[in-house]
């Protein structure tokens, strides 16, 4: 069976590597640029699982199996390629500014325990013991997530990439997916028979569009399309002479829903902005620029939780753009609808690389 895996970014490469597990599969990735070029190279890789506030349904569900997933899959994946993916196991620590906000994360830790995971509530002096550099002053209160994590997006998906094709997966670059034709597949469904690529078409039996943002450009021309759009993010690489506080202890740290990203030997990302474009209509979609204001707001944000920031030197400022689907919550997983043979597997907006594993055990158990 021949499957064509549309875009590979977080999402496709991850399953790209499931599927080239499966006996009998054909896998094929096709992407228009080389891998992790759009929102996985702008991502920072914080899993916010057991530190979510989703704690029912499929949010939930996706959330459980990934971090599972990612306990298992970091090792494996550096056994197989033999490439380092930095996978930062030290948790997340997220400040609490309100103390309204603290039944909410009281019930948190209630629910998560008797779902078998561990969240800790520490008092603000905990939190500056265990991590001296934060301040501490507005702060009511500080919740440990021990069983949360953060990887490197750009060398998990390069990673992914080289074990899919290790284990058989063809993956060409540089080659835009522009259509598919299609037949009838009897129930009143149409079947995708070849894709189109450049002047060529190339035969298939399944295909995933996991295509991001380009996932609605696809299916702009059947029924029911998907409708993506962009939520653009900022974010900053800072250098200091050295690690923040203990060298032995550098979780991610959250404030405001401003994260702080240790990187080892004193590198830290801070991001993310989350800015939206003008509800106006589609033509506004490109022109979405980086708001220069929203970017001095994340760094004063990450400054006001964490003082020492202000003399680090800013290394590299960069922007993506997150897919986020409309009218439906994130991310759509299913059959397009009115085809046999089509799966989407996109539009995974703040949280692609902490859903990919589950995304790709969802399409493998759909084709298989
Ligand atoms: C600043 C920022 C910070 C973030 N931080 C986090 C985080 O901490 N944790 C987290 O989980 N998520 C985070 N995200 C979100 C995460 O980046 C996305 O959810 C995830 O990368 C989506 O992955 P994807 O593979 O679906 O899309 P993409 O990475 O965008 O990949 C889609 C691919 O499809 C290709 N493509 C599109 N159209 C075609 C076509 N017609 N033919 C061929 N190829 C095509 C593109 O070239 C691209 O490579 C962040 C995002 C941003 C912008």
């Amino acid at each position: 069976m021949r499957v064509a895996v549309i875009g590979c970014g977080v999402v496709g490469a991850a399953i790209a590597y499931e599927l080239s597990q499966e006996q009998g599969l054909d896998v094929l990735v096709l992407d228009q640029h080389p891998p992790a070029q759009g929102a996985t190279g702008a991502a920072l890789g914080v899993l916010m699982g057991v530190i979510s506030h989703k704690v029912k349904g499929r949010t939930w569900q996706l959330r459980q199996t990934s971090m599972q997933r990612y306990e298992t899959l970091i090792p494996e994946l550096e056994e197989q390629t033999g490439q380092e993916i930095p996978f930062n196991r030290q948790g997340i620590l997220s400040l609490c500014f309100s103390p309204d906000d603290l039944p909410k994360w009281e019930k948190l830790v209630g629910i998560r325990r008797t779902q078998g995971w561990r969240l800790e509530i520490w008092t603000p002096q905990q939190a500056v013991t265990e991590c001296p550099y934060l301040n501490i002053e507005h702060v009511s209160a500080a919740i440990y997530s021990p069983h949360d994590r953060q990887v490197a997006p750009s060398a998990l998906t390069l990673a992914l990439v080289a074990a899919a094709q290790q284990n058989g997966a063809v993956f060409q670059f540089d080659r835009q997916v522009t259509g598919f034709e299609v037949k009838s597949a009897g129930n009143g469904l149409q079947a995708c028979q070849t894709l189109k690529v450049s002047k060529e078409t190339i035969p298939v039996d399944w295909v995933v569009i996991s295509a991001g943002l380009g996932s609605t450009g696809l299916t702009a021309s059947v029924e029911s399309p998907v409708d993506i759009r962009p939520v653009l993010g900022q974010a900053l690489q800072l250098q200091l002479a050295a690690p923040l506080g203990n060298p032995d202890f550098q979780p991610v740290v959250n404030g405001a829903d401003i994260h702080l990203v240790p990187l080892g030997q004193g590198g830290y990302w801070i991001g993310a902005t989350v800015e939206f474009p003008a509800e106006t209509g589609m033509e506004n979609l490109t022109d979405l620029n980086p708001d220069p204001q929203q970017m001095k707001a994340l760094l004063r944000g990450a400054i006001g939780y964490c003082p020492a920031l202000e003399n680090a030197a800013v290394v590299k400022h960069w922007s993506g753009l997150r897919p986020r689907p409309q009218g439906q919550p994130a991310p759509v997983i299913n059959p397009l609808a009115g085809y046999s043979n089509i799966l989407l597997a996109a539009g995974h907006y703040r949280n692609g690389v902490l859903l990919a594993p589950a995304t790709a055990q969802a399409v493998r158990a759909a084709i298989t």
